[in-house]
């Protein structure tokens, strides 16, 4: 076979894809049928295709490339730890400075008592640690029945066993016999869709209490941990309440319950502070955390977690740990990335300049006909697309049918934009100029436009 490189055409290139790739989330045949797009390089919020063309990331990858392509430090980062010590676990009495200085730099970033890192390689390796540190903490201290844990439905954490089990996502507990046993879900804050009659408050309240009925209804003796996302991200960037989190954090804390807030995206600038914990004002014992940490430019996740479980901990061996936990090439990078974050002040950037702007000028897609809300926090934000705004209506048709419609309109004029059924879903880069913001909602309307004349 001839070596595959970009120089291949496009078509070979496809071809090759659909014949023995199997790609994550999708239906394996549509590649044969339509060819993949062929990423070649990226710089700043721009991707480059084999074609040539330049795509506007309005997504981050999977809301993960935080500082933007093609940052020369970290490729340095990990090209010297490469060089210095390419691996090496943590597992038996053993460490490295790479582990040891992220750890640390993490429990320095991280609010309250958040001191103490288990890390993993992803962030769903990262949730399924804290089922079972959740579970191992709780019967160190005596109560192994507590093994409860409660989620949302409609959330994600993830798609291994353990965290596509925390999630809520219908489509994953579908296939392979999820969820596993003691995790129970709530419903979502999500007031658009399920609002009802009700205002956005009295609904996130009442979202709220299913914590609390959920709670009686197992038995609070038997519940170990609540664990939710600040701001929905997978589901469709679900924006709760402002009534919705306080009333969380009254209801763990009446019950002792412990509450893990899964940071994977709002984590490290994405809802304008460095983690959506802040942002959403909630106090949790555990926080996930993966994507941003790193930017996406190595495989690192891991949660961070308060002195009184690590404390617990401490005293037991926990039988857990993945061979690439603290991998020192992903920590390096990581480390190299929080100094880009912070020595650039880009979360502040975010949270005083860009953020407001994207925020006034993605709140104007409201104004197109076809779009019923449009909903931003720091630099995560969607909107719902909607036949009828007043009724908050959805669109007959399949569900997904028209936010995959206007998918594809984005796609085609060069603006990744995602879409969860009928939410289209900004995500940028954090490091996005004013410039390629209004390039950004130039190409979303003209898309709008495209596909709105396409449904009707
Ligand atoms: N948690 C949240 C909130 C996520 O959005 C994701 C991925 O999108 C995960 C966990 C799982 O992370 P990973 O895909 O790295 O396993």
């Amino acid at each position: 076979m001839n070596k595959i490189t970009n120089h291949m055409p496009t078509a070979q290139l496809q071809a090759l894809d659909a014949a023995h790739h199997m790609h994550p989330f999708s239906t394996q045949n549509d590649f044969a049928t339509r060819g993949a797009r062929v990423i070649t390089s990226a710089r700043g919020v721009f991707l480059r295709d084999s074609e040539g063309q330049e795509i506007l990331d309005a997504m981050a990858g999977l809301w993960c490339v935080n500082v933007g392509y093609g940052r020369e430090e970290l490729v340095e980062a990990a090209a010297r730890q490469m060089r210095e010590l390419p691996y090496y676990n943590t597992f038996f009495m053993t460490t490295h400075i790479p582990a040891i200085a992220l750890a640390a730099k993490l429990a320095e970033l991280a609010p309250g008592d958040l001191n103490h890192v288990f890390f993993a390689g992803s962030g769903s390796e990262a949730n399924d640690t804290n089922i079972r540190m959740v579970r191992t903490y709780w019967a160190e201290k005596g109560q192994p029945e507590r093994n409860v844990i409660i989620a949302r439905w409609n959330g994600y954490h993830g798609s291994s066993m353990g965290s596509g089990s925390l999630g809520g996502m219908v489509g994953i507990h579908s296939q392979g016999g999820l969820p596993i046993p003691d995790i129970l879900h709530i419903g979502q804050p999500h007031w658009w869709a399920e609002g009802g009659e009700m205002s956005p408050e009295e609904f996130g309240l009442m979202r709220a209490r299913e914590l609390e009925e959920k709670i009686l209804e197992v038995g609070p003796e038997r519940v170990g941990a609540f664990i939710a996302e600040p701001v929905q991200g997978a589901g469709g960037v679900i924006i709760p309440p402002d009534s919705y989190w306080p009333e969380i954090q009254r209801i763990v804390d009446k019950y002792g319950i412990l509450l893990i807030a899964d940071e994977v995206i709002c984590g490290f600038g994405r809802t304008g502070n460095w983690f959506g914990s802040q942002t959403l004002d909630i106090r949790p014992h555990i926080m996930t955390i993966a994507k941003g940490l790193s930017s996406g430019y190595q495989p690192i996740g891991g949660s961070i977690v308060c002195d009184e479980v690590a404390g617990v901990l401490a005293a037991c061996e926990f039988n857990h740990g993945y061979t690439y936990s603290g991998h020192p090439v992903a920590a390096a990078v990581a480390l190299e990335n929080l100094r880009i974050l912070e020595e650039e002040r880009i979360v502040e950037t975010v949270h005083d300049e860009t953020a407001p702007y994207l925020k006034q000028k993605f709140e104007s897609l409201a104004d197109h006909p076809m779009v019923g809300e449009a909903r931003i926090v720091g630099m995560m934000g969607s909107i719902a697309l909607t036949p009828d705004k007043a009724a908050r209506a959805k669109f007959k048709a399949d569900a997904g049918t028209v936010g995959y419609i206007t998918r594809e309109r984005c796609f085609a004029n060069n603006l990744i934009m995602r879409h969860v059924y009928d939410r289209m879903i900004v995500s940028p880069p954090l490091v996005i100029s004013k410039s390629e913001i209004d390039l950004l909602i130039q190409r979303a309307w003209q898309s709008l436009d495209e596909a709105m004349a396409q449904v009707k």
